[in-house]
């Protein structure tokens, strides 16, 4: 047991201003873990639970604006998500469990890291973890990692599900800094590559930056879907996942989760998105490194691509 302090705050402001060198605990259900695993050994925790930030606004342009304490079930539950925003509230619900989904919040969902393997056995060498200590990984198993994105640092996969729907619906994080200074970050660059630099940067937060909310534009019309191929039908990470809005007239917007360090999306995949199945994969993979353990993932993706064109066709007609 490592010792931390505990501090609980009642609003933005007070977090920020308790925020230096500290881990902010939302729902706990990720960081937690890590601490009970030493994978992280936070020596001060700000309790951000009690700080507001937890309604759903309709924005004057028409567009969610989601505070970062919503919980995953209540923003799958939302009845403006449902009606505007169905690939979100999908693939909120085909994550974790109804337990957990009542606990996590949209900001510590964006924020939740890596299911390698070797980020949490703190046995074996990880850069994540260990900067420095190597990757595991590269000659280790490496069956749900990461297939594109990677570099020789590391091969860690982005396990979350929401996440990649809010890369079709082109969400923007908006961020609080120690100093009250605001900015905002596109959720295509939310979350970081690993590069060939140490530390590993995952996220695209400063430090002592609280997320407040995270915006949809104006609901985009279309069919949505999201669709999860996992080792068991429920409770379990996205082997791959594809989230796609996809319009009468063929056009619309596709990414993947579980193949990647980030829900992972390209202007060209999009743009073939009429050509089927082959030409977005091929368009999506481009660079892949895949290993021997998951080379299985593209073609798993571009199957499951296809699932959802043809779903997508039948919805059409
Ligand atoms: C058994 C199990 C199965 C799961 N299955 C899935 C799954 O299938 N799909 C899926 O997507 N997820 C899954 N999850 C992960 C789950 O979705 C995350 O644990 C959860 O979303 C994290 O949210 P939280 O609020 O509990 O985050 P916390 O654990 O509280 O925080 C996570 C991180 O976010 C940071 N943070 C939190 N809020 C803020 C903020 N406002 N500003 C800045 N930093 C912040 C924390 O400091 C911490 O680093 C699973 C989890 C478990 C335990």
């Amino acid at each position: 047991m490592k010792t931390f302090t505990y501090d609980r705050v009642t609003s933005a402001e007070e977090a920020l201003a308790n925020g230096a060198g500290a881990s902010f605990v939302a729902g706990g259900t990720n960081l937690l873990d890590h601490m009970k695993l030493q994978i992280v050994t936070p020596e001060r925790l700000v309790d951000i639970n009690r700080a507001g930030m937890d309604a759903i606004e309709t924005t004057a342009d028409g567009g969610l604006r989601i505070g970062a304490l919503v919980r995953n079930s209540d923003l799958a539950a939302d009845a403006r998500v449902i009606a505007g925003y169905p690939v979100l509230a999908r693939a909120i619900l085909a994550g974790a469990s109804g337990q957990i989904r009542n606990r996590a919040t949209t900001a510590g969902n964006l924020m939740q890291r890596t299911r390698c393997p070797y980020f949490y056995d703190t046995a074996l060498a990880c850069n994540k973890r260990a900067p420095g200590s190597g990757c595991s990984a590269q000659d280790g198993h490496s069956r749900t990692l990461a297939v594109i994105g990677t570099s020789d640092l590391c091969l860690c996969q982005n396990p979350g599900d929401m996440a990649v729907a809010l890369r079709v619906l082109d969400a923007v994080v908006e961020v609080a800094g120690p100093s009250g200074k605001t900015r905002t970050i596109p959720i295509a660059q939310f979350h970081q590559l690993p590069g060939d630099t140490l530390p590993i940067a995952e996220f695209a937060l400063d430090p002592g930056e609280l997320i407040t909310a995270v915006t949809l534009p104006p609901p985009p019309g279309g069919a949505h879907f999201y669709r999860k191929v996992r080792d068991r039908s429920s409770y379990a990470f996205a082997l791959v996942s594809v989230a796609a809005v996809i319009h009468g007239d063929g056009t619309g917007r596709i990414a993947l989760g579980g193949v990647a360090p980030r829900p992972w999306a390209s202007e060209a995949a999009d743009a073939a998105i009429s050509k089927g199945a082959r030409a977005i994969a091929d368009a999506l993979f481009e660079g892949a490194r895949p290993q021997e353990d998951n080379a299985f993932k593209i073609d798993l993706a571009t199957r499951t691509i296809a699932a959802v064109l043809a779903e997508a066709k039948e919805a059409r007609t």
